[in-house]
């Protein structure tokens, strides 16, 4: 009998394939597609700019009629996947970011596959956020009973500490009166290398721009630690009420580490939050060559980290660590009466949506539990000082570069460096010249499909600047580096008439 007359309901429609065995066949394709695409990074420009055409498609309007998946692939191989930002590439070293690696990727699938919400609940994805934040603690040496929550990324886990933070040492009920009910101002300190997405917490936290004072640094872009005892007492005499110090594992300028364990001291003298932005560098904890760097990091009272960095994790993924465990929930716990816990069942497990601000949150663990089981920590340690000691080499082939100069010694794996033609050009060239020349040098570099590195400016000095946050560079890499650097500079030199 067929019934589907009757009843529509049985014609009812879904998302899912009307033939699974399509999907299957092109799934393979897609897969073996990605392979070949990691496999042959390195034989691929590390930036291309897109044609007008590839650029104009995306600005076709909304769909509304269906197209065969098998073409929407298409669609995708040819105008999305030829043209990435770069990161997985070899000779990447712009900004701080990780390079993926394709165990996370397939942490990704199988987690969107799987569809679990990480709000919270009883099952076995929770099961696995939550032992991902335990290794993150076991990693950085911080105390089993500590909080933590796995979020979007660093500048989320700065949030989620610096608000923990400011509710802990308002002296009010923060959450229920606001910080209009505060009866002293609050003060942050942090180093003037702070990062900026600081600068956009303390707006978030109603806090303003100016509650954060920037402490100045020393010869090696450290926070000065006098300076900024004398900055609480100031504070003090003035009425405000210090509350937390920032103290930055891996500055993003230059990498330089503050002593955190002089900061930690303080911190506990002066009754202030310790918090670290350990981003960059809080996972040289698990690096043995190195892992001294970042001694006194387990002291601290929050960490934001960021397994998209060191560890490679695809993007999405940060993690805020908390020591004292109340304190975080407290500061985020609300309890709905839709969310109610229940004795047995899904709703039995811990609602990890008590630690942050999200309420759904993804299964972003499984890419970072996946890479961890099957290298091992040891390995992603081993790569930490591998990084470094690139960096260091680096910073020797630049000094031994005619053309070239160090602009600060490397804390870590990032460099910073100018072609500066000074012995061939008598007299030098002006400050603002010289940053021209280099901005044109690092925009052909990108646009040669050589390298890509990025700029900043220390000690006032305008340079470039070489990230090397990546599992894939080798020591030929960064001699290409230092080659291609000159030719270009040796050509614009050319071009404007002098010789060097
Ligand atoms: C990258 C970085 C951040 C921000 O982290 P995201 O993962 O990009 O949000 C914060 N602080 C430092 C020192 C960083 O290097």
């Amino acid at each position: 009998m067929d019934t589907s007359q009757e009843m529509p309901g049985l014609s009812e429609e879904t998302l899912d394939p009307l033939d699974w065995a399509d999907v299957r066949t092109l799934s393979h394709r897609i897969i073996d597609d990605a392979v070949g695409y990691l496999r042959d990074v390195r034989e691929r420009p590390v930036w291309q700019e897109m044609p007008a055409a590839v650029r104009a498609s995306f600005t076709a309007p909304l769909p509304r009629s269906p197209s065969p998946l098998a073409d929407v692939y298409g669609e995708v191989a040819a105008t999305v996947m030829p043209y990435p930002m770069g990161n997985t590439h070899p000779r990447f070293w712009s900004w701080y970011m990780g390079s993926s690696n394709f165990t996370g990727a397939l942490g990704d699938f199988l987690a969107a596959i799987q569809g679990s919400n990480l709000g919270g609940g009883n099952h076995a994805a929770a099961l696995v956020d939550g032992q991902v934040v335990d290794w993150c603690k076991e990693m950085l040496g911080f105390p089993a009973s500590a909080s933590g929550t796995l979020v979007s990324g660093g500048s989320m886990a700065n949030i989620i500490g610096l608000t923990v933070a400011r509710n802990t040492k308002a002296g009010i009920d923060l959450r229920e009166h606001g910080v209009g009910a505060m009866e002293k101002p609050l003060r942050f300190y942090g180093s003037d290398q702070l990062h900026s997405c600081h600068r956009k917490a303390m707006e978030a936290l109603g806090l303003g721009n100016r509650a954060l004072r920037r402490i100045p640094t020393d010869a090696g872009l450290r926070i000065d630690i006098e300076a900024l005892r004398a900055a609480i007492s100031e504070d003090r005499a003035a009425g405000f009420m210090p509350a937390c110090v920032i103290g930055t594992a891996g500055t993003v300028n230059t990498g330089a580490i503050d002593d955190l364990q002089a900061l930690a001291k303080l911190a506990h003298e002066e009754d202030l939050w310790f918090h670290v932005d350990g981003c960059i560098g809080a996972l040289i904890a698990i690096a043995p060559r190195n892992a001294h760097r970042v001694a006194g990091i387990e002291w601290a009272d929050s960490v934001a980290l960021d397994p998209h960095k060191w560890l490679h994790a695809p993007f999405e993924v940060g993690c805020a660590l908390v020591r004292d465990a109340a304190a975080h929930r407290k500061t985020f716990a609300v309890t709905p009466e839709y969310l109610e816990s229940t004795p047995r069942g899904l709703a039995s497990g811990e609602w990890l949506h008590d630690y942050g601000l999200q309420t759904t949150r993804g299964f972003r663990a499984l890419k970072v539990w996946m890479a961890l089981k099957q290298h091992g920590v040891e390995k992603f340690g081993r790569l930490i000082d591998q990084n470094i000691a690139q960096g260091q080499y680096l910073a020797r082939l630049i000094e031994d570069a005619p053309l070239l100069e160090l602009v600060a010694p490397p804390a870590i794996n990032i460099v910073c460096f100018r072609f500066r033609p000074g012995g061939m050009a008598p007299g030098g060239m002006t400050g603002e010249a010289l940053k021209r020349l280099n901005t044109e040098i690092m925009l052909r570099l990108q646009e040669q499909g050589i390298a890509a590195l990025s700029d900043t400016t220390v000690h006032g000095e305008h340079c470039l600047r070489v990230a090397i946050n990546n599992h894939r560079t080798r020591r030929e890499d960064l001699d290409l580096l230092v080659r291609e650097t000159q030719r270009l500079g040796r050509e614009m030199g050319a071009i404007g008439g002098a010789s060097f």
